[in-house]
């Protein structure tokens, strides 16, 4: 006998439900290809000091571009109701991003009530690393355990024409010591394009082997509709792989966690690891666990989504805990994105694509 769709769907539904903690309290949920939600990301700003030519490039995010006004930010305790609601609907994993995050004032606080949710596991920071020095020792007293900092060359002319405002490596380099010190567990994200940076993937990766942090290799994806992406821009993990391997042998390490992003290697005969996330060439959206909230409060069941679902109005409105979970569980119970899988298909290419800027990466 064949299944139909919802047959299967409601199979797959109830063989996550048997073996899914949360099935007592009757609240955990997964979408339309069996993925339970177990990750949120929340922005926090849609600023940010930087303007990468990726992501915020000068010319469409200038002086006149409309950021959004501090009322249409979600609030601290409006980001922690939403992250308990969450959490109570199978969520461990919660990441702070932006814009820039550490634009966000008084953003410890945010992590200290973040970090007093029952059932958060883990709570991680993505930053440019630009202001990491000043603040890591804050983030780490109220509950951050881990930053991922992203920088693309250690070389300031480079580096300060991908930032597109001249940025030198120096702050970000410190920011990533500071953080360390500060007893913060630390990865280093280097998304590569071919022609801009790929010169730099050798200098990286000996520069962080040697300070002993994890080195993560992004594959650049075309993410929003300001950057411009063409696949020949693309340099595929395996090239970069290849490449370390000839001076620095490398062997893969099994994956930490069932539907772990970056595939791991570890520098052979040390304990020394390296990272490659290939978004484009290998993608992951059969284990994508992943919900976003911009900073305005819409969200996102997709990286590549092109709308989102409003959720700062009902905060505003007298709408009940229990609703607002039902409202989520409903969004991704319909979730059916798989982007990345279907990038070669002419048909999805035609929507406008959220920002990166305004759902964090
Ligand atoms: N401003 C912070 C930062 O840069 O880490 C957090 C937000 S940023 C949007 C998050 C991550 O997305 C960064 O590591 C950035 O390099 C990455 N990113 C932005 N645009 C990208 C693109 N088109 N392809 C791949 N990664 C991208
Ligand atoms: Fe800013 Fe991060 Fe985007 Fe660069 S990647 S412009 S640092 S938000
Ligand atoms: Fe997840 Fe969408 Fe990325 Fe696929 S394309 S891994 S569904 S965010």
């Amino acid at each position: 006998m064949t299944m139909n769709s919802e047959d299967k769907h409601s199979t797959m539904q109830r063989a996550h439900m048997d073996t899914n903690p949360n099935t007592e309290a009757g609240a955990s949920v997964v979408d339309q290809l069996g993925r339970p939600l177990r990750d949120l990301r929340i922005s926090v700003t849609d600023q940010c000091n930087f303007r990468c030519r990726y992501c915020m490039p000068e010319e469409i995010f200038g002086a006149d571009y409309p950021f959004l006004q501090e009322d249409k930010l979600l609030s601290f305790d409006e980001i922690e109701r939403l992250a308990r609601l969450f959490v109570s609907i199978g969520v461990k994993k919660l990441r702070i991003t932006g814009g820039e995050p550490l634009l966000r004032r008084n953003l410890p606080q945010l992590i200290q009530q973040l970090a007093s949710i029952q059932g958060v596991e883990d709570i991680a920071l993505t930053t440019n690393g630009s202001l990491l020095k000043r603040h890591a020792h804050d983030l780490k007293k109220a509950g951050l355990q881990r930053v991922a900092v992203s920088l693309d060359s250690l070389n300031d002319k480079t580096f300060g024409a991908i930032n597109g405002r001249g940025f030198k490596t120096k702050p970000v380099l410190e920011g990533i010591e500071a953080a360390k010190e500060a007893g913060l567990q630390v990865k280093v994200n280097m998304v590569v394009q071919r022609g801009v940076n790929d010169q730099d993937i050798l200098p990286m990766a000996h520069y962080f082997f040697e300070k002993g942090h994890i080195l993560r290799f992004i594959e650049f994806m075309d993410v929003g509709n300001a950057n411009k992406w063409r696949l020949d821009q693309v340099v595929p993990s395996k090239e970069i792989q290849e490449m370390i391997h000839k001076e620095l042998p490398l062997e893969p390490l099994e994956s930490n966690y069932t539907g772990e992003v970056a595939k791991r290697y570890r520098y052979k005969g040390t304990d020394k690891e390296v990272g490659f996330i290939s978004s484009v060439t290998q993608t992951f959206c059969s284990t994508c666990t992943r919900a976003r909230i911009s900073a305005d409060g819409t969200l996102y069941t997709c990286l590549f989504a092109s709308q989102g679902t409003d959720l700062r109005e009902q905060l505003r409105s007298d709408t009940s805990d229990q609703k607002l979970i039902s409202f989520i569980q409903t969004t991704w119970n319909k979730r059916e994105d798989r982007y990345s899988e279907l990038r070669s298909n002419d048909t999805i290419k035609k929507d406008r694509k959220v920002e990166m800027s305004h759902i964090g990466g």
